[in-house]
């Protein structure tokens, strides 16, 4: 993984910074790192938000309604507080700092991200989303709990494993293409070994980095490029960072609120099936209301 003698050993090269836009999801701000309007994916990793810091109270907290997905996996990853999942296959699972909610879509699932009603305090994470590839979108949902993660030190980091590899630690969770996600909690400056055949995304969730010749801080994405071997992070301030990436995504992607695809059409049928109850999405078991889907541009304009 570290010996492609192709790849640029000692300069972060290339690495461009993008700033995220802020946006609200439930009752709570948002900083969306992912997708820019220049940068559509990292790997297969295609949405970024990074929740918060919010301050929960038992009455007061993550209230997302029953909505729908197509065509991606969800990754839920908190560093502070809890949450509370219910999807339509049934599942009804708390979210706790440390832990992997990875929920898969294939061709259809809903759910809800609620408070626990008994949590108290700052509330912090990420959540994302993978593309997944034409062999597994099409296929059947499912939802995966992880309680630990493989964790590694390197330097003065410890990294915790969410999705893929690192050095020797694999992560347990389901993954239907090449990636990796990594928690990195860096203390001061460490680098961290790269796939040389990925690009990789650098999302600051705490502290401030400097990468190459750019400072990373909350609120901001650094895109380094594919042939980096090492990752060196030059520490300003501890620091707690995903760090994400995968091959470049060649399949054609298409984007639209809660749905991946490839073609519009699959959007538009998507889109239909939710606002019309026509069983493709499941009930969802959820004290929320469902929550309504706007009206696609390219059929408002047929008006
Ligand atoms: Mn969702």
């Amino acid at each position: 993984m570290r010996d492609n003698p192709d790849a640029d050993e000692t300069a972060m090269e290339g690495v461009r910074v993008y700033g995220a836009h802020r946006a609200t999801v439930g009752s709570i701000d948002v900083r969306r790192a992912l997708p820019q309007r220049t940068r559509r994916t990292i790997g297969p990793w295609c949405f970024a938000d990074h929740l918060g810091p919010a301050s929960f109270t038992e009455r007061e907290g993550l209230d997302v309604g029953p909505h729908p997905h197509v065509g991606l996996q969800t990754v839920t990853w908190l560093i502070e507080g809890e949450a509370l999942h219910h999807d339509s296959l049934g599942t009804e699972q708390v979210i706790k700092p440390g832990q992997l909610n990875l929920m898969t879509a294939g061709r259809g699932v809903a759910h809800a991200e609620e408070r626990t009603g008994r949590y108290r305090g700052t509330f912090e994470g990420i959540q994302l989303w993978i593309a997944q590839p034409d062999w597994s979108r099409g296929g059947a949902s499912a939802f995966e709990h992880h309680h630990e993660l493989p964790r590694v030190a390197v330097g003065d980091a410890v990294v915790t494993v969410l999705l893929g590899d690192l050095l020797d630690s694999s992560s347990p969770a389901r993954h239907d293409s090449d990636l990796v996600g990594l928690d990195v909690d860096v203390r001061s400056t460490s680098t961290v070994p790269l796939a040389p055949s990925f690009e990789h995304g650098v999302i600051v969730l705490r502290g401030s980095v400097r990468i190459g010749e750019v400072v990373v801080t909350p609120g901001s994405l650094a895109h380094v490029p594919i042939g980096t071997a090492e990752l060196r992070l030059e520490v300003l301030e501890p620091s707690r960072i995903m760090v994400i990436g995968g091959p470049a995504f060649e399949e054609p992607l298409v984007m639209w609120w809660n749905f991946v695809a490839r073609r519009r059409e699959e959007l538009t049928a998507a889109y239909q099936s939710w606002t019309t109850r026509d069983g493709r999405f499941a009930e969802v078991t959820s004290a929320l209301a469902p929550i309504a889907a706007p009206v696609p541009f390219w059929l408002r304009a047929g008006d």
